[in-house]
């Protein structure tokens, strides 16, 4: 099964009369299938990772790992040592978080950590109406996905943060950088108070994607090995958590959940991390290239590519986003985020135009925006993203232009 075969067209499959795609020549007769830069699949990181060779492959024996129980020390139980090691190094090497004093958390990806947060913040309010979940729009799609999905008692999706003004205890997601826009972020709701409380989700917080600008020091902050190393096939993610109670009632959400996280998974992912961190070093091995460098280096040329085609056709425009001095790299550096958020002009619902020329990306409509954008995943295998492009760029205006 490839991912466009299981690629959910919108919520609700349709769309709104004041959209169109009419004024633009569809290609009527594409044998080809679809290219899907639907989801944020990164198998972009394949080609480091091939040329990494067997310098991180794990090989485990039949009698390894049979325990639920991890070899650490911590309150999360069933976390190997290894993998907390490799976590922590990892942030001081890149800079990007505040760790020191602080638990970590593994999860069967940041995803069951998003509702593991959920549950801990909830449960430790103890209300008995279910607590509002909100997140500035546009908004990562599966928040409310999964919320809704859940149908709890403990909490409920309340849309987007800027339009929250109750005066009751909520819970906000700050994404930063966000996804599906590439902006940075800080909390969006106003006059908070002692009412809010913030989950700080900051998978592309890396600087392959953005400049390090601080060591994020929040109370609740959310990290996943499937955009920081590639390897989203292992669903490994971490939270990196202030408070011991939260800490603890999000290892009691894993535990009644799925009774901790595959060490297999675990100890791929710390040997991932470990050449990652290597890889950083000044004095690497001379076979090794820095990570950061190379993921950097080829989202910075697809995007380049990519705002070539968009300022030829003349039909979408993309996001612009400032330089930032980038306390990892020591020098300015520019944004390349993991998705392009591409608005096509004015009244065209640009999911249905990629769609009918091939290109599968998901509507604006799915993180609480308009029709007319569209997020296109910028991390696929450079096959994909060359198709895309060429694609992208035969798509023109009819002779009578794209008015009505
Ligand atoms: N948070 C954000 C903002 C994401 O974009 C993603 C992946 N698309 C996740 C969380 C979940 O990642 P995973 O479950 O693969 O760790």
């Amino acid at each position: 099964m490839t991912c466009s075969d299981h690629q959910a067209p919108d919520s609700n499959g349709s769309t709104p009369n004041h959209v169109r795609t009419n004024g633009i020549a569809p290609h009527h007769h594409h044998p080809q299938p679809i290219v899907s830069l639907d989801h944020g699949d990164p198998t972009m990181y394949e080609a480091y990772w091939k040329k990494a060779g067997q310098r991180c492959s794990v090989t485990m024996s039949g009698f390894q790992s049979l325990s639920y129980f991890g070899d650490g020390k911590t309150l999360c139980w069933f976390m190997e040592k290894k993998l907390e090691d490799e976590i922590r190094k990892l942030h001081k090497v890149t800079g990007n978080a505040a760790i020191d004093g602080k638990h970590i958390v593994v999860g069967t990806g940041s995803s069951q950590l998003i509702l593991a947060a959920l549950y801990a913040l909830a449960y430790t309010l103890d209300i008995s109406n279910p607590v509002d979940v909100v997140s500035a729009a546009p908004y990562y799609s599966s928040y409310p996905e999964m919320i809704e999905f859940l149908r709890t008692g403990l909490f409920k999706w309340s849309g987007d943060a800027r339009c929250f003004d109750k005066d009751v205890p909520y819970i906000e997601f700050v994404t930063s950088p966000n996804n599906p826009d590439g902006s940075t972020r800080e909390a969006a709701v106003m006059n908070r108070g002692q009412l809010g409380m913030l989950v700080h989700d900051l998978a592309y917080y890396w600087p392959q994607y953005t400049a390090i600008t601080s060591a994020a020091d929040h109370d609740l902050m959310l990290f996943t090995a499937s955009k920081c190393t590639g390897h989203a096939g292992s669903r490994i993610g971490w939270a990196v958590v202030r408070e011991e109670n939260v800490a603890r009632k999000m290892v009691k959400f894993i535990e009644m959940n799925t009774i901790g996280v595959s060490k297999e998974a675990q100890l791929r992912s710390a040997s991932v991390m470990e050449l990652i961190s290597l890889s950083c070093q000044k004095r690497k091995p001379c076979d090794v290239e820095s990570f950061f460098d190379y993921s950097q280096c080829t989202l910075a040329d697809r995007w380049k590519r990519l705002r070539d085609v968009v300022t030829k056709n003349q039909l979408f425009s993309l996001p612009k986003f400032p330089s930032h001095y980038c306390n990892f790299r020591r020098e300015v550096v520019q944004t390349y985020p993991a998705f392009a958020w591409m608005k096509c002009k004015e009244g065209i619902d640009g999911e249905r135009l990629l769609r009918e020329h091939k290109i599968g990306t998901r509507s604006g409509r799915r993180f609480g925006w308009e029709a007319e954008y569209v997020r296109v995943s910028m991390l696929s295998r450079d096959d994909d993203f060359d198709l895309f492009l060429h694609r992208l760029s035969t798509i023109q205006p009819t002779a009578n232009g794209n008015q009505n």
